[in-house]
């Protein structure tokens, strides 16, 4: 756990901060571990930070942005000061976002486990990638672009846990290109 001295989660309410650990992962970097088990379905935390709205990005916000989390298009949460900061992405993720900021579990999930989320599911911009993921699961998508790239079985699975907002892009994305 030495790697809780080097990421202390300062700066945010006490009862988010004793939720999570932060700890290396093998998909990238640190990852976010949950303190606490949950059952599917349940509550996990709200995303706090302020929001952030972009209509043109350049190359040093793209930058800035790498770890925001979208809530619609243009718009993204800041997480520097959020444990959100930290969560990595699987193509088979144990928690989703509900509406814009309530991330619940999509399964049950251990003390001590790491939380992943589909990033697809909350990003539209258009030149967003992650060229080579390493999630390793076994449905893994290997290059990860923002929602309206999801073929149609992908967004059919997983349309349940998508947000709505983000349900409506890709929609209107396949309307528009066919
Ligand atoms: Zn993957």
């Amino acid at each position: 756990m030495d790697w809780l001295l080097i990421f202390p989660l300062k700066n945010m309410a006490n009862s988010t901060q004793k939720k999570f650990s932060i700890s290396r992962s093998h998909i990238d970097g640190v990852g976010l571990y949950v303190n606490h088990p949950y059952k599917k379905g349940d509550f996990i935390a709200y995303i706090e930070g302020e929001k952030v709205v972009i209509k043109k990005f350049t190359p040093s916000l793209s930058k800035m942005g790498w770890n925001w989390i979208g809530t619609s298009r243009y718009t993204w949460i800041n997480t520097d000061k959020s444990p959100f900061r930290y969560i990595n992405h699987s193509c088979d993720p144990n928690v989703a976002i509900r509406g814009e900021r309530t991330v619940y579990a999509l399964r049950s999930i251990s003390k001590g486990e790491e939380i992943t989320m589909d990033y697809s599911l909350t990003e539209c911009q258009d030149d967003w990638l992650i060229p080579r993921c390493q999630c390793s699961s076994s449905n893994c998508r290997k290059v990860i672009r923002s929602i309206q790239y999801l073929d149609n079985n992908t967004f059919k699975q997983k349309k349940s846990f998508i947000p709505k907002k983000f349900q409506e892009i890709f929609i209107n994305m396949r309307k528009k290109n066919t």
